[in-house]
């Protein structure tokens, strides 16, 4: 499960993947009770009336957890993390899955320190310069592409 520690979509929730960055959704409720949810798959989409919010992880992911289901397709590995809600981000801005790609590809490393692969998403390895006395990080090694 991933827990959002904070925001207005705070709870817990049972996903599968934990990415860097998350978007969750706030329904707008008539009794003001608004159901919660995360876009936690790469083609989930926002539904009309849900308002969408922005979350980066917290440190770093903290493990899978095995849920056994008898409901099919509900078992298997969830993923375990906590999130922060970031609350300068508009995530109206951002329900457009080709915007959303496209701005944690530009702010993922400025958040997280971390740099992934644009076109399989794999977290790239810093390269160390090549000279002796320059310890700052240049840039990263190639991406081998993940196959799975
Ligand atoms: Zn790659």
């Amino acid at each position: 499960m991933v827990t959002l520690t904070d925001g207005p979509c705070k709870g817990i929730f049972m996903v599968r993947r934990s990415p860097a960055l998350l978007r969750a959704t706030l329904k707008a409720e008539l009794d003001g009770t608004g159901a919660t949810d995360v876009l936690d798959q790469p083609d989930d989409t926002p539904a009309p009336q849900e308002k969408v919010y922005v979350y980066q992880m917290l440190g770093e992911p903290t493990g899978f957890m095995h849920i056994h289901s008898s409901v099919k397709g509900a078992s298997g590995f969830f993923a375990s993390a906590e999130y922060k809600y970031l609350a300068d981000v508009d995530g109206e801005q951002l329900r457009d899955n080709a915007a959303w790609r496209r701005w944690c590809f530009d702010n993922v490393e400025r958040l997280t320190g971390h740099a992934y692969c644009r076109k399989c998403g794999k977290q790239l390895i810093p390269a160390p310069a090549r000279f002796d006395g320059e310890p700052a990080i240049v840039g990263y090694l190639p991406c081998d592409h993940r196959t799975s």
